[in-house]
């Protein structure tokens, strides 16, 4: 064998290699490559590389994984359900890990929700959710109240529907406008958490739902933070009263809890905070405890009667892996596991720490405004972050922080531990640090 040949690819480079080459990942282009990290495995709060390095993690994986990586509960829970069935369909068939499931949920959240539809993902819920207030309006004898109301800032996903209610600055409408369906905007909430809101903040939103009720299905909302159209804390008040204008015009809401369910936001629903309940809400990210793609729409009793006394009398939507026993199963470990400990205490803990580790940033050059609400701490700085250079320095701190526009925020999992979090936010200052002194 010659000494001086070529040296074979490690099994790090030939990943990366075929993953350059073939895999598409989230919002990226092919071509402008941005770089991509292979992971070894995940354990309780840190995601491991393949290079051996080790990260706090501050993402949750897009704010699921409530309880980390590899939880022994989590993990008995899929193994136990596995070995009696991973997949049966829904349609004519159903299993306690369904049902259970079920169960939880409607005692979970606001009592008028009994009725849950089980769907694969996010965006599918928010579909559901969108197709039974459609339906609702029709069987109501209201064909013509088919559009929808937002307010401005939201994200409820990729698919169409779900898209059509995006922010139409930093959602994807300029791309699909031609097919998208044209719904209403009302102004992002003004009022930050925690402060009143007044007759003139609902304006425009009150203006909206008034002048356009006969047409108007629903609204649909993120219930207290706005997420990734923004990552905004608002009023209590304001859901409080956008509640009260859909009772008033006739008009349902839809609550999207996909991101602040099961405890984000110091709530188990976020809806809580304004002690409100909605006619239809959605739930997914962290219903599985992170571990499968799992979502459920819930609805009220008058939402599902009134669908099924209508015309065809059925709700029309079933997809092939509509409550998938697998996922059910974790989710009822991951819910069970949750309500189990004092989850409360955990994200106060959380919330504190967050606050004393990110408040100093605001005094650094670049930032516009630090905002922590339960286990969800913002940095939000005056222009865009550049994500790839800014990825980079966080791995090299050792800590996995993915920021998007112009904010760097934490959203680790409930299980991460003091000297974690310290890491966290001491990683998230040295990279606002560096990146106002570089004077952009
Ligand atoms: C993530 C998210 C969705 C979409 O969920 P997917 O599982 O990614 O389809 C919808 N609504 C909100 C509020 C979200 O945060």
């Amino acid at each position: 064998m010659p000494a001086d040949g070529p040296s074979p690819p490690t099994p790090s480079e030939r990943l990366l290699a075929l993953d350059a080459a073939h895999a598409w990942h989230p919002y990226t282009s092919t071509i402008d490559r941005d770089p991509v990290y292979p992971v070894r495995c995940a354990r309780g709060c840190e995601i491991e590389l393949l290079d051996g390095r080790r990260l706090v993690d501050g993402m949750s994986s897009w704010w699921c994984a409530i309880h980390g990586y590899g939880h022994p509960v989590l993990d008995a829970a899929a193994r136990d359900q596995l070995s009696r069935m991973s997949h049966v369909m829904f349609g004519g068939l159903t299993h306690a890990p369904a049902v259970d499931l079920i169960e939880r949920l409607v005692s979970l959240t606001p009592e008028p929700l009994q009725h849950v539809f089980l769907c694969d993902s996010g965006s599918v819920s928010v579909e559901v959710a969108m197709k039974m207030a459609l339906q609702y309006q029709q069987a109501a004898g209201q064909p013509s109240r088919a559009r929808f109301l937002t307010p401005r800032r939201g994200y409820h996903g990729d698919t169409f529907h779900a898209m059509s209610v995006c922010d139409p600055q930093t959602g994807m409408h300029h791309l699909f406008n031609r097919v998208l369906p044209q719904q209403l905007f009302a102004p992002a909430p003004a009022p930050a958490f925690g402060e009143p809101c007044t007759d003139a903040d609902m304006a425009a939103f009150s203006e909206l739902i008034e002048r356009n009720a006969d047409q108007l299905a629903a609204v649909i909302l993120e219930p207290i933070v706005q997420g990734a159209g923004g990552m905004r804390f608002y009023s209590a008040e304001y859901l409080a009263r956008a509640r009260a204008l859909c009772d008033r015009h006739g008009v349902l809401l839809i609550a999207d809890e996909i991101a602040t369910g099961f405890g984000r936001t110091g709530a188990l629903f976020a809806c809580e905070h304004a002690d409100i309940c909605p006619d239809i809400m959605t739930l997914g990210k962290a219903l599985t405890g992170g571990y499968l793609t799992l979502a459920a729409t819930l609805a009220t009793n008058r939402v599902a009667a009134t669908i099924s006394g209508g015309e065809p009398g059925v709700f029309m939507h079933g997809p092939t892996f509509m409550g998938n026993p697998l996922a059910c199963a974790v989710a009822n470990a991951s819910i069970d596991l949750l309500l189990s400990e004092d989850w409360r205490a955990k994200i106060q803990r959380i919330e504190a720490g967050l606050r004393q580790g990110l408040n100093r940033c605001r005094t650094l050059p670049g930032v516009v405004d630090v905002r922590v609400l339960g286990a969800i701490g913002v940095v939000e700085m005056q222009t865009r972050v550049a994500m790839r250079d800014v990825q980079r320095r966080f791995v090299e701190l050792g800590v996995w922080v993915r920021p998007f526009g112009r904010l760097i925020y934490l959203m680790p999992p409930f299980i991460i531990d003091d000297e974690q979090l310290r890491r966290l936010c001491d990683a998230t200052y040295r990279v606002v640090e560096e990146t106002s002194g570089d004077g952009h």
